[in-house]
């Protein structure tokens, strides 16, 4: 018997069982995957760290979660800038003075919150309830419609009307010209990529990969005490009121013969006539300078059953059916549920090391 089953070898799952493990308990960690490290997985393409998941740039401001993680690698001093690429312009992102300048040739940041009061004087948002009024009363109409609009419905398939606000509030909006994708006091890549990290979280736990934990649910369950469960919520409750929405991507690859194809990690496409999101050069997430290169371009569009959930969608709709599953969770004894797909959450890598370490703490206390 193990003391816990741990159901997804993703970042949760992987920080839950080192703990675990720290207090002299034993787990078996199941993995419908074929390899560990859920959607923080790297692989190794000529010397190239791809992040076959979408790029993932870890950051954080809390100091307790900075060290916790550099337990278990070193990282590097990578800041992410993306640029924004609408029809022939380019512009920086986030949205701050250099993207402000570029869109309307101003230089000071009183210009920059005049032209965006110019803007939205007519709109009369006072409580934006959405993201398309929170987007509008933050940047104005020309920075929505060229560099948030488009990108936002290829992303979430929806309406900017009908998504949460505080999905835009996720990007930094500064009068400085400073082009840091992150608030965050800390952030960077780990040196060799996130697989070692969740390779030495896992060292002390048995782990089974090509394991879906449906196929052998009663069985696995009565190996362990507990069970963590890190996958879909609605799933695991046989999607008893119906299916929560996620969106999905199809993340298309391609090994190029040249060095450098992009000049930046990420290049996100606003308009919604390019049918992808963002390109992904991942080389330069480490300063690489190998003499091939690696690209994704992200393809987004709904989840359905037999592919890879990644986002949930929390507009009203999900989050009261969410809600529902939630009551029937705190009434199933025995099982934890955790991660972004196990409590619906649009979690960050630093959110889910969080939320995994109060799990391990109110568990084991
Ligand atoms: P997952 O990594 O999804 O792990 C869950 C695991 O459970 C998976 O391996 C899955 O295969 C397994 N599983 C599910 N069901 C079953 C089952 N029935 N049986 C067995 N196994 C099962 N965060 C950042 O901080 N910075 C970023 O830049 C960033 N970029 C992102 C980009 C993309 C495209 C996406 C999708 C996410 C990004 N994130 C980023 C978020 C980050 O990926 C998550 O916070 C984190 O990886 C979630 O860890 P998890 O363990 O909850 O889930
Ligand atoms: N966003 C946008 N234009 C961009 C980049 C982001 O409108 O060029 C919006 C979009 O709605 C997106 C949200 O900001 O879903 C959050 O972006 P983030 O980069 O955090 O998304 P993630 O990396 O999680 O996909």
């Amino acid at each position: 018997m193990y003391d816990y089953l741990i159901v997804g070898a993703g970042l949760f799952g992987a920080v839950f069982a080192h703990e675990a493990h720290r207090r002299q308990k034993t787990c078996l960690v199941v993995e419908k995957r074929s390899h560990i490290a859920g959607n923080i997985y790297c692989k190794n393409v000529e010397g190239i760290h791809v992040h076959q998941y979408g790029a993932h740039i870890f950051h954080t401001s809390d100091k307790i979660i900075w060290d916790y993680i550099n337990q278990f690698a070193e990282f590097n001093n990578y800041i992410n800038s993306p640029i924004a690429v609408y029809k022939d312009e380019l512009y920086n992102l986030p949205f701050n003075m250099n993207t402000f300048s570029k869109m309307w040739g101003i230089r000071t940041p009183s210009e920059a919150r005049e032209k965006i009061a110019e803007q939205i004087a007519s709109l009369n948002i006072t409580n934006p309830s959405n993201l398309e009024e929170q987007a509008l009363s933050l940047v104005g109409t020309d920075v929505y419609e060229k560099l948030i609009k488009g990108y936002t419905e290829k992303q979430w398939g929806r309406p900017c009307k009908d998504l949460p606000s505080f999905i835009i509030k996720r990007l930094p909006l500064r009068f400085t010209y400073d082009n840091n994708y992150f608030n965050a006091r800390y952030q960077g890549i780990p040196i060799g990529g996130y697989t070692p990290i969740v390779e030495k979280m896992l060292s002390h736990a048995d782990v089974r990969l090509n394991t879906d934990y449906f196929a052998h649910r009663a069985e696995l369950s009565s190996l362990a005490h507990k069970t963590i469960f890190t996958g879909m919520l609605d799933e695991y409750f046989d999607f008893c009121y119906g299916a929560l929405q996620y969106r999905t991507v199809r993340f298309e690859e391609e090994l190029l013969e040249c060095d450098n194809y992009q000049g930046n990690a990420v290049v996100n496409y606003t308009d919604i006539e390019v049918p992808y999101t963002r390109i992904i050069e991942h080389k330069h997430f480490e300063f690489g300078t190998q003499p091939v290169t690696v690209i994704s371009r992200e393809y987004s569009s709904e989840w359905q059953p037999g592919i890879e959930p990644y986002y949930p969608i929390n507009d009203q709709r999900n989050s009261s059916l969410f809600a529902k599953y939630q009551e029937l969770s705190k009434r199933e004894e025995n099982v934890i549920f955790g991660g972004r797909l196990g409590n619906y959450r649009y979690y960050d890598m630093d959110q889910v090391i969080a939320a995994a370490l109060e799990t391990a703490e109110t568990e084991f206390h």
